[in-house]
């Protein structure tokens, strides 16, 4: 049984997204149905919808900040009643079983095919349907993937905590940002901005690096403690061993030299943003010699999504967004490539 909502989607590879109905399950006895209120725009929506990672389904609807009201639970739903206001990032499904399912983190799921992204794959709940983001009315998701959005956030600017938030928390709090700890985050974008919050709250002395001057006084507005601008080559010089863990959030190929000379003993360096190969050889002599390491982090489990939304409710941390309604997402698409946004867009889905 589904019923029919309104979305906004792609009809085509390359094609402008339009205004286009889609068809929801209806409430299963686990399911949580989430009239959404606010969607997040994350550069992998405008990846994976013009194809840039590989071919997908279309028509696709994309979108995976999702923030709304709960408008309907099914006969096992306990944790979540109708007004509540919760959240769903990047996953609908992971098994539950496997090893990593076990010890918390879902978000590696090992099922084959798992864990199921929100968008673009078989929907593993309707046969011969395809999974369909939150630039839509509402959704219609598996209460273990379901987070509590705390009433003190602002729902809007909550939005991209799902994606851009957890994204940054999670790897700040594997390699111990805290007291005591220089914490440098690379490229303050959509990702990087919530980077620099996170650290700051965590309290680390957080550190800024970006190639732009004329963007330091926003970095310190931020929180950050100090910026350091990437193309100074005496300023980057004066930085060695300075820090404890540095996250990147460059979204392609780079040399990655520069930031490893500037990790003290056991120091690491964190990838979030380039996806693909790094060309760029690395000296390992850089890393031998000072117990370095190079790591990547991908998203967070479920548990903590709702740690890192209770931590931004403790700590008053929400996204800094520009809210558009449903015909500017085009135009907001071709913003977010020239990276010309602060920091993330933010669909008000009552548009749509
Ligand atoms: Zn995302
Ligand atoms: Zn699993």
């Amino acid at each position: 049984m589904t019923h029919e909502v309104r979305a906004v989607g792609a009809p085509a590879e390359n094609a402008p997204l339009e205004r286009m109905t889609i068809e929801r399950r209806n409430v299963l006895p686990d399911d949580v149905r989430i009239a959404i209120e606010f969607c997040g725009v994350c550069h992998s929506d405008i990846h994976t919808v013009r194809g840039d990672w590989g071919g997908v389904p279309y028509p696709l609807v994309v979108g995976h900040e999702i923030v709304g009201t709960v408008v309907e639970v099914g006969a096992n739903v306990a944790k979540y009643s109708v007004g509540d206001t919760v959240g769903v990032g990047c996953l609908i499904k992971s098994c539950g079983e496997c090893t990593n399912c076990r010890s918390g983190d879902d978000h590696f799921c090992q099922a084959p095919g798992h864990p199921i992204l929100t968008y673009s794959e078989p929907d593993p709940f309707t046969p011969g349907w395809t999974t369909q983001g939150g630039y839509s009315q509402e959704i219609v998701v598996t209460q273990s993937m379901v987070v509590r959005v705390p009433d003190a956030l602002d729902k809007a600017a909550a939005a991209p905590l799902l994606c851009a938030g957890i994204t940054l928390y999670s790897p700040l709090k594997n390699w111990g940002a805290g007291p005591g700890k220089t914490v440098g985050i690379v490229g303050i974008g959509g990702l990087g901005h919530m980077g620099v919050k996170f650290a700051k709250a965590l309290g680390a002395h957080t550190v800024a690096f970006t190639t732009s001057p004329e963007k330091v006084a926003m970095c310190k507005e931020l929180g950050a403690d100090e910026v350091i601008v990437s193309t100074n080559a005496e300023a980057m010089k004066a930085a060695a061993e300075r820090f404890d863990l540095i996250v990147s959030t460059l979204p392609g190929d780079h040399d990655m030299n520069p930031y490893l000379n500037l990790l003290g003993i056991n120091g690491s360096y964190v990838i979030v943003g380039a996806v693909g190969m790094m060309t760029e050889p690395f000296a390992s002599y850089n890393l031998m010699r000072r117990h370095r390491s190079i790591a990547g982090s991908q998203i967070g489990s479920l548990r903590e999504t709702q740690e890192m939304l209770d931590f931004c409710a403790e700590h008053n941390i929400v996204s800094d967004i520009e809210l558009i309604d449903a015909d500017g997402i085009n135009a907001a698409f071709d913003r977010v490539v020239a990276g010309d946004v602060k920091f993330r867009f933010v669909i008000d889905n009552s548009t749509i």
